[in-house]
Formats: structure tokens, sequence, C-alpha cells
């Protein structure tokens, strides 16, 4: 363990991560590439026997034990890759419009109806696969809200982030001050905003197109 730099949960802001090598250990960092995911292996000494797979702005990351050989890094990152998208296969097949309407449910009794105990109840909540650039939609006049098909891989507080955000719209349909309030109960949005730029920035660099700045612009 001497001489490990730890940087585990660090954001990786450079669009191209070299293979880094650490000279006080050894302990490296390097690049891997499976069906057309890019997987950032790292070593993490707090995982003694266990190694973790799990999506970082917008990059694959790996990570194993310190005493798992550099020969044996393409192998753990094809293991863990096949195991990541079984478990998103699995998630997204658990993610229908009824889950989503019952979560939407929940989450305005729990974080919005304290603040604004008049805020409108949406009348259907649902999936779409044509919100282009955007994250979400609220349309208040027939209170209908639309969640990208695209978030059904992110983790849930994120898909309730996005939710929260859109049932906010019910009350406050622009980006003011008094909006952000109505989100102040939530405590995963700042992390939901950074998680959503990461993983609009590995859609992009798969498509080519960018996702919206802001949950349900339609510019930038
Ligand atoms: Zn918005």
């Amino acid at each position: 363990m001497n001489g490990w730099r730890c940087d585990f949960g660090l954001p990786v802001h450079t669009a191209n991560v070299r293979p880094r090598v650490d000279p006080m250990s050894g302990d490296s960092e390097s690049v891997h590439h499976v069906s057309g995911e890019t997987v950032l292996v790292r070593r993490n000494p707090r995982r003694r026997r266990n190694a973790a797979i799990f999506r970082e702005n917008g990059r694959v990351v790996v990570e194993l034990p310190p005493g798992v050989s550099r020969a044996e890094e393409q192998g753990w990152a094809e293991r863990m890759v096949a195991r990541l998208r079984a478990h998103e296969k699995r998630q997204r097949a658990g993610r229908s419009d009824e889950t989503l309407f019952a979560r939407a449910r929940t989450l305005r009794e729990t974080y919005l109806l304290p603040l604004a105990p008049h805020a409108p109840a949406p009348v259907s909540v649902a999936w779409s696969t044509a919100q282009g650039r955007r994250w979400g939609s609220c349309t208040s006049a027939t209170r209908t809200i639309r969640l990208s098909s695209r978030l059904k891989e992110c983790p849930q507080w994120v898909i309730d982030y996005v939710l929260l955000h859109e049932l906010a719209h019910l009350v406050e349909s622009g980006h003011t001050p008094a909006f952000w309030a109505l989100l102040a109960r939530y405590p995963r949005t700042g992390e939901a905003k950074g998680y959503l730029k990461g993983y609009s920035a590995g859609l992009a660099a798969r498509s080519g197109e960018p996702m919206a700045r802001e949950v349900d612009e339609n510019g930038h």
C-alpha cells in the first residue's frame, strides 16, 4: 500500500486518458476497449477481494484489488463489462411507465409537498424515446411528464432527480430561484447534475450528439 496515490472518486476531466504509471508503487490506471466501451482499469487497495465496475463521467471504471496483474486486466474488464450490461438490462426491464408514475407520486409526497403543499399532481408520467436532447419534459396544461428512455440505464437517484425536476415545473415553469428552492429537500441534486453531465459526454462520444445542458432545454 506504500506510495499508493488514491484517485478513487476523482472525476476524470480529460478527453483522452492515457495509461499512467505511479513511479512510487508501480500501480497504474490503464484504458481498455471492450465491445464499444472505453474501460478505465484502476487498482484500489480498499478492494481486497472484489472487483467493482461503475460508470463515472461517461466512462466505465473497473476497480481491482492491487494484487491483480497487468496481464489479467483485459480479462477482468471483459467479465465486468458483461456483468454491468446484464445488470443494466435487468434494470431497464424493471423500468416501466407504471413504476415511473409510482415513483413520481412518492417523490412528490416526500420532497415537494412539504415545501409546496399545493403542488399539482401529474396526470401522466411515462418514458419516451422522442425527447431529443432533453432528459425530461413537462407539459403543465395537461400535467404530463416524459422522461428520456436514455435514463433507464442510470442509477435510481439520477432518475429521481429528473422526475423531481419535472414535478417542480408543475409549480414553477422557469429555472428561477423559486424553482431551485423547490428541489432543496432532495439531497443529491448537485451529484445528479454531475452524473448527467458525464453520462451526456459518454453518449456524445458514441453518437456525436450532445445532450442539453439543462435537464429539459432544447438549445445549446
Ligand atoms: Zn427544467
